[in-house]
């Protein structure tokens, strides 16, 4: 928030950011205050992915895949409108976000179109799922305890937490918010802290029961230790493509909730033809080379990179292909795309 910690270049960087977000300045932060990004782009807290990525295996290769251009086209929408969430958050009055968290496996793909296109990037922090295994909730309520005892000893009244999570059942919600009150519960009575928890609940569109997700958003504020937590939700509706989808995650869980330790296993393959289908007339619209390839740390990331972003030529072919091979919505929802701009 506004009195975080300044760099000597002006900018004010979250309390355990271990880098200036501007200039990449080290901000000499206490070394019992330093995690997970060791130089990288992510913040990993639990498995670090990007380390276990170049050495995995190609699984297979596999001739075409073939993707529905309007679920494509709604979830670069969504994508953008969390873009916009954030964006609205860091321009606040009081100042940027200190913190933006997700998990894994959902929050995956969320977090990487993050550090890939928001305009402060390098912010991702990255826990594994809460229910992948017992360390991660643990893990977890360290992070909080870490930030608090950090922000009480620069003198920050008050943080902002970004977390992102899809909420299919609102459970994981649930989850989030009983870890932080235990955590909050466990700190040393000391001066008072306001913590700002700001959620995006993405929806997916085919959520099971969506009163319950909604009935999960709706929590009072509540204050231990002189820590106050104040939640606030937005909600995101749209396609979570690939939800639970190890191929396009890039990713498989292999430890139950009951391990000690979250195990994951990378899924890496290649297609070497790639079409987005619209599913009312039935023709590939777009046809690409291979993906899969390259630094790209899942599937998805590739594939969001180079069939959703604003200035890649794949984009104009694909409006091009729309006039004479698309329905209405395709034309409706590439428009919408447009509109939003360069995320
Ligand atoms: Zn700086
Ligand atoms: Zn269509």
């Amino acid at each position: 928030m506004g009195l975080g910690v300044r760099c000597r270049c002006g900018f004010t960087n979250g309390p355990l950011a271990d880098l200036c977000l501007k200039c990449l300045g080290d901000l000499a932060l206490p070394s019992d205050c330093r995690r997970g990004r060791n130089g990288g782009p992510f913040a990993w807290e639990t498995v670090d992915l990007s380390q276990v990525y170049p050495t995995a295996p190609f699984e297979e290769t596999v001739e075409r895949v073939s993707v529905d251009l309007h679920a494509l086209l709604r979830y670069r929408l969504l994508l953008a409108g969390l873009l916009r969430w954030l964006e609205r958050l860091d321009t606040a009055s009081s100042g940027p976000i200190d913190e933006i968290v997700s998990f894994l496996r959902g929050g995956w793909p969320f977090a990487e179109h993050v550090n890939l296109n928001y305009v402060a990037r390098r912010r991702m922090r990255i826990f594994g799922g809460l229910n992948h295994a017992r360390r991660p909730s643990r893990v977890f309520q360290d992070w909080f305890g870490v930030l608090v005892k950090r922000a009480r000893d620069v003198g920050l009244e008050r943080l902002d937490i970004a977390l992102i999570d899809e909420a299919y059942s609102g459970s994981g919600l649930g989850r989030i918010w009983k870890l932080l009150t235990e955590a909050a519960a466990r700190q040393p009575n000391m001066g008072r802290v306001e913590v700002r928890l700001h959620f995006a609940a993405v929806i997916p569109e085919d959520a099971a029961n969506r009163p319950q997700v909604l009935k999960k958003t709706q929590r009072p504020p509540m204050t231990a230790k002189g820590i106050s937590l104040i939640p606030e939700f937005t909600l995101l509706y749209g396609p979570v493509l690939f939800y639970d989808d190890p191929k396009f995650l890039g990713l498989d869980r292999v430890s139950g909730g009951d391990f000690e330790q979250e195990d994951y296993r990378i899924v890496k393959w290649r297609a070497s033809l790639f079409s987005m289908t619209c599913p009312v007339t039935r023709q590939a619209i777009w046809n690409g080379g291979t993906i899969g390839e390259g630094d790209a740390p899942s599937f998805i990331s590739s594939f969001v990179s180079l069939g959703l972003s604003h200035d890649r030529p794949e984009i104009d072919q694909l409006a091009r292909g729309l006039v004479s091979e698309g329905c209405p919505d395709c034309r409706r929802l590439l428009a919408l795309v447009n509109e939003e701009g360069q995320p």
